[in-house]
C-alpha cells in the first residue's frame, strides 16, 4: 500500500497532503544544470535532495517518471533574458571550442559527480538543444493565445496582460508585479519590450551568436525559461505532479515557466512546487568571486584552505542529509568533522547489525517496542516532507542499542526475531536504498573486488616494510590517503577504512 505523504508546496506556502493526478504514478520535473562549468557543491546539494525524494517516492510504491533537464542553450550571463552572452557560447569562445564540446565535457563531469554521490540517473534527461522544435511550437501557441508579441524578430511574453488575466503571476515567489516593474526598469536592453516586466521567449541572434536556429520569426534561439516549459509538457503532460529546483530559481525562472505554460496550455504546469535551500560556507553564500567556495574535489581531497582534511563523498552526502532540504546548509570544517564521526558510527552499527542473530521469540522486553517505535517514526519523518535529519536521528537513537547487543551489555535474546528482522530491513531501506549512503568502497569489507584489491595492496606494503623499503610503504599509504582510504597498522595486521 502506498503511504500518505505531506509536502511543502511553495505555491501555497504550506504543507499539503499529496494527491497524485493518477493514482500510483508521479511525474516529477527538476531543473538540471547549465553545463558551462564544473558542477558545484550547491548544485550537488539540490540534486542529492531530489534524488532522495525520487528514491523515497519509488520506495513507497509509486511509479515515478523523473525528468531532469540539461540546459545547453539559452541561459544568458547574469540570468538576463536579452542583450547578454549565452553562458555556453561564452565558454566556447574563451576556450576556442565548439559549444557542444563544452556541453559534452561538463555533462560528463556532472554525471561522474552524480555517480560519486550515489545519485540515480533520472528517467529522462532531455536537452534544450534537442527540443528546439517543441520550443518554437510553444512560442507559437503563446502568440496564438495572445500572450506573446514580436519585436524585430524576437518574441516577448506579455507579462502585464497575463497578470491582468490570471492572478497567478508572482504567486510562487511572492513577488508583486509593481516591484518587478521598478526593478526591471533599471536593467539594460529593455527597449524592445512593451513593458519592462515582459521577458523574451525567442531571441533574434545577432551576427556574433553561434548557437542559432531557424524559426518563423528570425534566426535565433529560445529564452532560458522556455525549455523547461516545453520539455516538462512533452514528457509529463500539461499538468504534472511535482516541479522542483533550487530556491534561487523561484524568480524569475519558475514564475516565468508558470506564465508560459498558462500562456500556451491554459493551465498550471505542476500541482506541487518543491524548492531546496541554498548551500552556504562559513555562514556566507558560496561565491566564486570572493573566494568563498570549495569544489567537490577539493572537499574530497582536503586541498583547500577551508578544510583541515579531506572528507569522503559519503560523509559529505551524510552531512547534506543531516539538514532538511528546505533549510540552508552551512559548510564548515567543524560541522564536516562532526558529520564524519556520525557517519562512521552509523555505518559501524550497520555493519555489526548484519551479523546479529537472535533466538528471541518473545517481543515482551521493552527494547522491542522502543526499536519498533523508532523505526516507525523514521518512515513517518520521511512521509512528512522528506525530513531526512529527523529520520536519521531516529536511526541514531537505535545505534546505542545495536552496540549494546553487539558487545553483550544487553542480552541478544531479549530482542525478538521479529524485531531484529524489522531493524535489519529498516537499516537496509534507509542506508542502502532511500538515503543511499553506501558507496562501493564503504561496504566495510563486503565487496569482493575492492576487498581483494585492498588485500593485495596491503600485502605489497607489508613486504616493503619487512624489507625496510620505507619509500614504497609510505608511497602506498600516501596514495591511499589521497583516495581517502586510511590504512591503520595494529597488532592484528593492517586494517583499512574510507575517509
Ligand atoms: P544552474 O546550473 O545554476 O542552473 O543550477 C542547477 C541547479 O542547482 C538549480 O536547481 C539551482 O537552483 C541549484 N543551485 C544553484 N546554486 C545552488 C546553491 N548554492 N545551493 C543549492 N542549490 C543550488
Ligand atoms: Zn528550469
Amino acid at each position: 500500500m502506498i503511504r500518505d505523504l505531506v509536502l511543502h508546496n511553495t505555491l501555497s506556502g504550506k504543507k499539503e497532503n499529496f494527491v497524485p493526478i493518477t493514482e500510483g504514478y508521479i511525474g516529477m520535473y527538476v531543473c538540471g544544470p547549465t553545463v558551462y562549468s564544473d558542477v558545484h557543491l550547491g548544485n550537488c546539494r539540490t540534486f542529492v535532495s531530489f534524488d532522495v525524494i525520487y528514491r523515497y517516492l519509488k520506495f513507497i510504491g509509486y511509479k515515478v517518471r523523473y525528468v531532469r533537464n540539461i540546459t545547453d542553450v539559452g541561459h544568458l550571463e547574469g540570468d538576463a533574458d536579452t542583450g547578454a552572452e549565452d553562458k555556453i557560447s561564452k565558454k566556447a569562445r574563451l576556450e576556442q571550442l565548439e559549444p557542444m564540446e563544452v556541453v559534452q565535457q561538463y555533462t560528463l563531469g556532472f554525471h561522474d559527480m552524480m555517480r560519486i554521490f550515489n545519485v540515480q540517473p533520472p528517467s529522462i534527461e532531455p536537452r534544450a538543444t534537442g527540443h528546439i522544435i517543441e520550443q518554437i511550437e510553444m512560442v507559437q501557441s503563446i502568440i496564438d493565445n495572445g500572450y506573446g508579441y514580436e519585436k524585430n524578430g524576437s518574441i516577448y511574453f506579455d507579462t502585464m496582460k497575463f497578470a491582468n488575466d490570471k492572478e497567478v503571476y508572482g504567486k510562487l515567489s511572492g513577488r508583486i508585479l509593481e516591484d518587478l516593474l521598478t526593478e526591471t526598469r533599471a536593467l539594460n536592453n529593455q527597449s524592445e519590450k512593451n513593458n519592462p516586466a515582459d521577458f523574451a521567449i525567442w531571441i533574434k541572434a545577432d551576427e556574433s551568436h553561434i548557437m542559432r536556429w531557424n524559426s518563423p520569426w528570425s534566426v535565433g534561439f529560445p529564452g532560458w525559461h522556455l525549455e523547461c516549459s516545453a520539455m516538462s509538457t512533452k514528457y509529463l503532460g500539461k499538468t504534472f505532479d511535482i516541479h522542483g529546483g533550487g530556491n534561487d530559481l523561484k524568480f524569475p525562472h519558475h514564475e516565468n515557466e508558470i506564465a508560459q505554460n498558462f500562456g500556451a496550455c491554459g493551465c498550471q504546469p505542476a500541482n506541487y512546487w518543491l524548492h531546496t535551500n541554498m548551500l552556504l560556507m562559513n555562514g556566507k553564500k558560496m561565491s566564486k568571486s570572493d573566494g568563498n567556495t570549495i569544489s567537490p574535489e577539493e572537499l574530497f581531497t582536503g586541498d583547500s584552505p577551508h578544510v583541515s582534511k579531506g572528507y569522503s563523498p559519503m560523509v559529505v552526502k551524510f552531512f547534506m542529509l543531516q539538514s532538511h532540504y528546505r533549510s540552508t546548509l552551512d559548510i564548515t570544517d567543524d560541522a564536516l568533522a562532526a558529520a564524519e564521526k556520525g557517519y562512521k558510527r552509523l555505518m559501524e552499527a550497520y555493519k555489526h547489525l548484519q551479523k546479529l542473530e537472535t533466538q528471541g521469540l518473545s517481543d515482551e522486553a521493552d527494547i522491542n517496542d522502543k526499536i519498533k517505535d523508532l523505526i516507525v517514526s523514521a518512515y513517518g519523518d520521511m512521509d512528512d516532507d522528506f525530513n531526512t535529519p529527523k529520520a536519521l536521528a531516529q536511526l541514531f537513537a537505535i545505534v546505542p542499542m545495536i552496540n549494546s547487543l553487539v558487545d553483550g551489555k544487553m542480552e541478544i535474546n531479549t530482542v525478538s526475531k521479529n524485531t531484529l528482522l524489522m531493524l535489519k530491513e529498516a537499516f537496509d531501506d534507509f542506508i542502502d536504498n532511500i538515503l543511499a549512503l553506501k558507496s562501493d568502497l564503504d561496504t566495510g569489507g563486503n565487496s569482493g573486488l575492492v576487498d581483494g584489491l585492498m588485500e593485495l595492496i596491503i600485502d605489497i606494503r607489508q613486504n616493503a616494510r619487512a624489507n625496510k623499503d620505507w619509500t614504497t610503504s609510505d608511497q602506498i599509504r600516501d596514495k591511499m590517503n589521497a583516495l581517502n582510504i586510511v590504512l591503520k597498522d595494529g597488532s592484528d595486521g593492517t586494517k583499512w577504512t574510507v575517509g
